[in-house]
């Protein structure tokens, strides 16, 4: 969708450089060797649900660039998909699952981790099924279609005791992890104006993006969730209240969802944030302003290719592949217990608390309490 296709040249160029970023921690990749000793399991089996766009053009090459993941199953509803992966990419004929018989993955211990692709309206349940089965689960993102919805989740995940993360790969980016950091640590004072935008144009109008029914709504909570993550992370707030508008150009191929919507949100210390999200048309930042300073990054968002600057100075990131990056994370967590960053089922709910305030600032014409 955003980001291109990765060529082989760069593939190899950003997996030898995710590779010395990993290798960069001796500690815990000693603390890594020792339990997986003990545990005789040196690398998670992760099971990819919905072979669309995202799990096979980022997923399935960066579970390859992974050191704790690899690739042990798939669940699909195209016959087709499943022969092509058993083929290409050796999935075992037992590891494959449709969604009739995709709670059997209880019975599968090749499968440690379930890996959720699949459209928003599904989020919900093939995580509850999952956690259910026993298999920890990374649900991408948003987290599911209400607050409703994340409570159930987190009640499934507390009950079996296994981790459920988002696909919030940006916390594995290091242009996001410095915008982080002098933001929270008020490197140039305190921050005062967030303002952000992340939009695309969305062509094919039969997508399900566009149904309400499979999307839950438009751009605001396929993309928009971006800006209202890079808000928070950079402020360490969260918004108290906010206001919104809602502005379609085009009523029939929007009729079930939101093309463009902004909106503005107030923090406990006075930040404000003006956030954009749109269907429209491309945009793609973050700018911070402090008290004796600023700072920037656009591109923001995308898979790659950022481009960041402090007070006008660049800021200099070797890049890393972020999926490859946010699954290793995630995998740490599960193996040795060092604390993933941030992308856990709890702040997938924060984010859904905020979309359903901007939808009832949107109906309302008000300010409203988050
Ligand atoms: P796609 O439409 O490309 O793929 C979705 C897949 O879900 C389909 O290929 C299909 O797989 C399966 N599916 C099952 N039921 C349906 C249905 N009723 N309609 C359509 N597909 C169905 O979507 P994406 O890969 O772009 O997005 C999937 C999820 O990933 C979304 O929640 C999205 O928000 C998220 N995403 C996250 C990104 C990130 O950067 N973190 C980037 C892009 C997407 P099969 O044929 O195998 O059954």
């Amino acid at each position: 969708m955003f980001g291109t296709m990765t060529t082989r040249r760069e593939f190899l160029k950003t997996g030898s450089l995710q590779m010395g970023f990993l290798s960069a921690s001796g500690l815990l990749s000693a603390r890594l060797a020792a339990k997986d000793v003990a545990s005789a399991k040196p690398s998670l089996g992760v099971a990819l649900v919905g072979l669309g766009t995202y799990a096979t053009q980022q997923l399935l090459p960066a579970l390859k660039q992974t050191k704790h993941c690899h690739l042990a199953g798939i669940v699909t509803g195209t016959p087709e998909k499943a022969a092509k992966w058993q083929k290409d990419e050796g999935v075992k004929a037992a590891n494959v699952y449709d969604y009739k018989t995709y709670d059997r993955i209880i019975e599968n211990p090749d499968i440690d981790v379930v890996y959720v692709v699949l459209p928003n309206s599904m989020h919900a349940e093939y995580t509850i099924r999952a956690l259910n089965a026993g298999k920890h689960v990374i649900c991408e993102k948003p987290m599911a279609l209400s607050v409703a919805e994340c409570d159930q989740m987190l009640a499934a995940a507390k009950k079996s005791g296994k981790t459920l993360s988002l696909g919030y790969r940006l916390h594995y980016d290091p242009f996001h992890q410095e915008a982080k950091r002098l933001g929270q640590e008020q490197v140039m004072g305190k921050v005062k104006l967030f303002e952000g935008g992340f939009g695309f144009r969305a062509g094919d109008p039969t997508q399900w993006r566009l149904r309400k029914a499979l999307a839950g709504g438009g751009a605001l909570m396929d993309v928009g969730v971006y800006v209202i993550q890079a808000a928070r992370y950079c402020t360490g707030e969260e918004p108290v209240s906010l206001t919104a508008q809602e502005i379609k150009t085009d009523k029939v191929k929007f009729a079930e969802v939101d093309e463009t919507v902004l909106w503005q949100m107030r923090f406990p210390s006075g930040v404000l944030a003006s956030c954009t999200t749109s269907y429209h048309c491309n945009t793609d930042f973050l700018q911070v302003a402090c008290e004796k300073g600023r700072y920037r990054i656009s591109p923001s968002f995308g898979y790659k290719g950022m481009k960041g600057e402090v007070n006008g100075k660049p800021m200099e990131f070797a890049p890393v592949n972020q999926q490859a990056a946010h699954m290793d994370g995630i995998a740490r967590q599960i193996l040795t217990g060092e604390p993933a960053l941030n992308v856990g089922g709890d702040e997938g709910r924060r984010d859904m608390k905020i979309i359903e305030a901007i939808y009832r600032a949107i109906a309302s014409g008000r300010e409203e309490k988050v």
